[in-house]
């Protein structure tokens, strides 16, 4: 079955119960059991399984090729429950570039729990292969990184993984399975923060780990009934109905993106622009080789470098909300110094090129035309002022 089908059919049957097409919203904590056991029931309590959820996480598992999804409530908490796997004394290695909240759990949380974290340049194998030890137990990986957008060599890094036995996990966030699918390219797991682009409409939280492995799904759906961070009936169902269009909407963001990421790159204003699709971008070879198209994310910098800079741009666009996330239908900027990535200490933002005045864009599926007009006011006043 091709991509476009199925994220509309992949795991989807009309309900048993009432013949409905969409699968319905069980909103219910339990189910009656049989007294009289006749071999263990499918549902008995809905932080261990749910019919909506079941539908949503067989969904999920088709469209990155994998064979298990496990859904939790949130992003983090998928990351959370991944690492809750893991054991004290065990260690990690992750790209240096990454989401904000991933850095702040491994480092704040999860360190206390003595698990180490080594964070990398994964651009070179030597850097990764120099931290591995018999105690690292998962590298984690983060491409188009955030909010850089570095491309990782996911063939490479995985087979380096496999190689010393250790588990691979790669945040495709950015990406989409639409555009990447890092099970085919050798990774064990992927993780989606589905609030992103899987939701599509920044009006749910929601997380998953998709795996082809059953030993290691079968951890992973101990740690979801275990820990029990779930997410909620409804908010499967909006995860579900939002995926129907995911192909088309990343389609159009896409070239959103890349007409402004263009337009960007000519503006006097403008000191860098960091977007994959760019002939410039020093991952752009490799971003052909292992994507379908270059995201929609676009970041770059001003000629001014200054946060005030960067926050007084914000302020003069106006169909360019000031807001975190991304991969919503409406185009989103944020700037990571103050935002995403404030957690970061600012030595290691600027080691990384996360300068002061780097704006991240969330290019939305508005007619294009308008996104370029509002961004070109933005810059225009910054540059009289
Ligand atoms: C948002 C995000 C997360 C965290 O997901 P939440 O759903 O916000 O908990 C993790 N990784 C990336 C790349 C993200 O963009």
């Amino acid at each position: 079955m091709k991509f476009e089908t199925k994220v509309i059919h992949a795991g989807i049957r009309p309900d048993p119960s009432t013949g409905a097409i969409m699968t319905p919203i069980y909103q219910t904590s339990t189910y009656a059991q049989s007294v009289q056991k006749e071999g263990a029931e499918q549902y008995a309590y809905s932080r261990t399984n749910n019919p909506t959820r079941q539908a949503l996480e067989n969904n999920l598992a088709a469209l990155e090729n994998g064979n298990y999804a496990v859904c939790f409530a949130s992003g983090m908490a998928a990351i959370n429950g991944l690492l809750q796997t893991l054991k004290s004394g065990d260690e990690i290695i992750s790209t240096n570039d990454l989401y904000g909240g991933s850095y702040r759990l491994f480092t704040q949380v999860f360190e206390r729990y003595g698990i180490k974290t080594h964070f990398v340049r994964m651009d070179r194998l030597e850097a990764i292969a120099a931290h591995i030890n018999s105690n690292t137990r998962l590298i984690w990986i983060e491409t188009p990184t955030n909010p850089m957008l570095n491309i990782i060599d996911l063939k490479a890094v995985c087979a380096l993984a496999k190689h010393h036995n250790i588990t691979s996990c790669v945040d495709n966030t950015f990406a989409t399975p639409y555009l990447q699918q890092p099970l085919e390219l050798g990774a064990d797991i992927v993780m989606h923060s589905a609030t992103k682009y899987l939701g599509g409409h920044s009006d749910i939280l929601h997380g998953v780990l998709i795996c082809k492995d059953k030993k290691l799904a079968d951890q992973l759906y101990f740690i979801q009934n275990a820990a029990g961070a779930v997410p909620g009936p409804q908010d499967c169902f909006l995860l579900l109905r939002g995926i129907k269009t995911l192909h088309i909407r990343v389609q159009r963001a896409c070239e959103n993106a890349f007409e402004i990421a263009r337009f960007l790159e000519q503006h006097t204003a403008v000191n860098r622009v960091y977007y994959p699709g760019l002939a410039s971008h020093k991952g752009h070879q490799l971003a052909t080789e292992q994507m379908r198209a270059y995201g929609a994310m676009v970041s770059f910098s001003l000629k001014k470098d200054r946060s005030e800079a960067a926050l007084q741009l914000l302020k003069h666009t106006h169909l360019f909300t000031c807001a975190e996330s991304l991969g919503g239908v409406e185009s989103l900027a944020g700037h990571p110094a103050t935002m995403t990535h404030a957690s970061i200490p600012r030595t290691e933002r600027l080691a990384i090129g996360l300068s002061d005045s780097l704006i991240r864009l969330s290019v939305g599926i508005e007619a294009v035309e308008d996104l370029i007009q509002d961004l070109d006011n933005a810059l225009r006043k910054l540059s009289n002022s």
